[in-house]
């Protein structure tokens, strides 16, 4: 969409504001044609080492969102930039704001029984005039795919949310795209629990601090083993950066050397 990007680990991300995204989305919505969003954080990251199913489909993606404070970091470490954390639990909300605004149709699917028309009915609340095409829990099994695609054509949303979690909910996605014939479809993880209020997010403070993910683990220490994903993130981000280093210096010292040869003064 004509943003620029960065590449963090093999992973493009597009270095975009919360505002820049919303423009683009707006612009997807506009031109009609079936397209992803993904919400990229160091934890898809991680998983786009080993999974590369899961990799070509965020590289494949017309927007990829940096949410998560840790790919702030790491694109500044690897000497890259991206203006601001971008999360999709932020911009869903934003995004109801403006549907409701342009009349465009939202359909929340994913997250457990109730959840999706909770996060939507409190959406519609906030934002009076927001058309909620439908919802439904349903899940990202094989055996009920076919059924749940019938179900969202027949709503004919504009926006299509998936609560399926990463990286569950952005395969569903990128297998469906065509047929589903939704404008945008965007993978939105836990995001309706945070709407609806089953999950608590952060303070603003905690968040302003970029230490969400430290708050999410206090509250959902079964997250542990996911979160160590983090910590090898941080490792390999360092040690693409050492390397980057390295390179440098053998650079310059190979630089150094062909320009004293050159001048006769080696050896
Ligand atoms: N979920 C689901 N079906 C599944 C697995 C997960 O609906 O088979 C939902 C789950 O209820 C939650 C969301 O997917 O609402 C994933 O949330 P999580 O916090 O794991 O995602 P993250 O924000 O970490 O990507």
């Amino acid at each position: 969409m004509g943003c620029e990007q960065v590449l963090i680990l093999g992973v493009r991300v597009d270095a975009v504001t919360a505002a820049e995204a919303l423009d683009i989305i707006e612009q997807i919505v506009r031109e009609g044609r079936p397209r992803q969003v993904v919400t990229v954080n160091p934890e898809f990251v991680m998983a786009a080492q080993t999974n590369e199913a899961f990799r070509r489909v965020l590289n494949a993606a017309t927007l990829a969102l940096p949410d998560g404070i840790g790919l702030v970091w790491a694109a500044r470490i690897l000497g890259q930039r991206l203006p601001e954390r971008v999360a999709g639990s932020d911009i869903v909300p934003r995004i109801a704001e403006r549907a409701a605004g342009r009349g465009w149709r939202l359909f929340f699917l994913g997250a457990a029984p109730g959840v999706a028309e909770r996060a939507a009915m409190r959406l519609a609340a906030q934002y009076p005039g927001l058309t909620v095409a439908g919802t439904y829990a349903g899940s990202p099994a094989a055996a009920e795919e076919d059924e749940i695609v019938a179900r969202v054509r027949a709503a004919r949303p504009d926006i299509l949310f998936v609560a399926y979690g990463a990286p569950a909910q952005d395969l569903w996605i990128a297998r469906n795209l065509e047929r589903l014939g939704v404008p945008l479809c965007m993978g939105v993880g836990g995001t309706f629990d945070f709407i609806a209020g089953v999950t608590r997010r952060a303070p603003p403070w905690v968040q302003r601090l970029g230490l969400e993910w430290l708050h999410r683990l206090i509250h959902q220490p079964w997250r542990w083993r996911r979160q160590l994903a983090l910590v090898k993130f941080v490792g390999l981000v360092l040690r693409e950066r050492l390397t980057k280093d390295q390179m440098c210096a053998i650079l310059t010292f190979r630089n150094s050397y062909f320009q004293k040869r050159d001048r006769g003064d080696n050896g």
